[in-house]
């Protein structure tokens, strides 16, 4: 089969590439494909934390999130062993939490209601781009394109496919659901009864850097069918690994007991996330990347606004590839590094080689309870807010 621009992978970075396209140019919307292995409402491991930029860019598309089930976070906890500094954002939530299946869901129909055909159920296995096209094997059979999106996330083929031989930088991550704190209602807001931990904050607490894990565990609300629970989990970087690397589930044990959760009642779930470095590679001639297949943010391995983001990018670099009549996308990388998308992705590896190198335990203290104003300015100008830099035409 021949399509113009074959996107694979129906996930929020091939859904939001397909629907900046036709924002731009509508008539593009028949010569689009967007190949997914999965059925929606399909699984996809993720705690689900949608920050203000996603929001931001899926305004701008004129979405509604608030139609996915949700669950709103008053403030977030960057703690490093318990204490540390509580985060709100005036006049709004400051995390809303959405379960992937249902976002990724509503994403999609709202992406077929623009026009744009999804084939479910097509696994591709291989991309193979020549001087006039891209061929692109699946479990059902071959497709041509002019364009091909690698959109197949931090395990992608695509990526494997035009650079064989590239180093990744990928994170370990574990990730828990277990039932909501019992409550007691007191005045204001809900409390849990075991340590004053609140039912709509999410906690974030970096103890486990001291221990070589350059990253942290998290604790979000979250919803599943309606019903209120929590989405814990914990983050590695590997920056700090060297050749021996930390077990994961033992910091993750630790920090749940402590909050009255037994680890081992739960089922642990693992994924990889690749994350972005400005040395990871965004094209070839014909083909190229966007989201978790470039990389996603380093610091917290938040990825759902980068790929929501990597969509505008792309989107507006094909548009004009179009129009031209040339397929080179030598400009691609340069285009992404100069985004409000780029700035921050640097930002944050920056900030990354920072805050999880200098591991030492009165460093952390230091950063997480002491340094409020810095990381917090910090935080609203290098890590938040880089949407609004992202015209809706880049
Ligand atoms: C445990 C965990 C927790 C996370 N928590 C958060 C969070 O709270 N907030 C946040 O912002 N980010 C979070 N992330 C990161 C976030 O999930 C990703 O950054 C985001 O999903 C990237 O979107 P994407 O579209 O690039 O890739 P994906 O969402 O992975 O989508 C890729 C799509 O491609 C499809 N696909 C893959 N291979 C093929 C193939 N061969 N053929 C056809 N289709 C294929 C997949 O089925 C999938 O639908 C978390 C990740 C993990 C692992």
């Amino acid at each position: 089969m021949e399509k113009d621009i074959l996107i694979l992978g129906g996930g929020p970075s091939g859904l939001s590439t397909a629907l900046h396209l036709i924002k731009i140019a509508p008539h593009l919307s028949t010569r689009i494909l967007i190949l997914e292995k999965e059925h929606y409402p399909r699984l996809k491991l993720c705690a689900g934390g949608l920050v203000i930029d996603a929001e931001v860019i899926l305004e701008r598309l004129g979405l509604d999130v608030r139609e996915v089930p949700h669950v709103d976070s008053s403030s977030i906890r960057f703690d490093f062993a318990g204490k540390g500094l509580n985060v709100r954002v005036p006049k709004r939530h400051a995390i809303r939490v959405i379960r992937r299946n249902e976002f990724d869901h509503w994403l999609a129909k709202k992406t077929r209601e623009a026009g744009i055909e999804i084939r479910e159920g097509v696994k591709v296995n291989n991309v193979i781009p020549d001087k006039d096209g891209v061929t692109v094997q699946t479990d059902q059979g071959e497709f041509r394109a002019t364009i091909v999106v690698g959109a197949d996330g931090s395990n992608g083929v695509t990526r494997r496919c035009i650079f064989p031989n590239e180093p990744v930088y990928t994170a370990r991550v574990l990730e828990v659901i277990t039932p909501d704190y019992p409550t007691t209602e007191i005045a204001s807001g809900k409390f849990s009864e075991f340590d004053g931990r609140r039912n709509d904050v999410a906690y974030f607490d970096f103890f486990p850097v001291p221990n070589n894990i350059a990253g942290y565990t998290w604790d979000f609300p979250t919803q599943i069918n309606g019903e209120p629970m929590r989405c814990w989990g914990i983050y590695d970087t590997n920056l700090l690994a060297d050749s021996n690397r930390p077990a994961l589930k033992e910091p993750l044990a630790e920090e749940m007991k402590r909050h009255g959760f037994d680890l081992n009642d739960y089922e642990i779930k693992g994924h990889p996330i690749r994350w972005y470095s400005p040395w990871n590679k965004a094209s070839v001639p014909r083909v190229l990347l966007v989201g978790d297949a470039v990389g996603a943010d380093p610091i917290f391995g938040e990825g759902i606004s980068m790929a929501l983001g990597y969509g505008v990018i792309a989107a507006a670099e094909i548009a004009e590839s179009i129009q031209r009549g040339e397929f080179s996308f030598g400009r691609y990388k340069r285009r992404l590094v100069r985004s409000g998308l780029g700035q921050t992705l640097f930002a944050r590896w920056l900030i990354t080689q920072i805050i999880y190198t200098l591991k030492w335990r009165w460093f952390q203290i230091l950063l997480w309870r002491i340094l409020k104003p810095i990381v917090l300015f910090v935080a609203w100008v290098f890590v938040l807010n880089w949407s609004k830099r992202m015209p809706l035409r880049n």
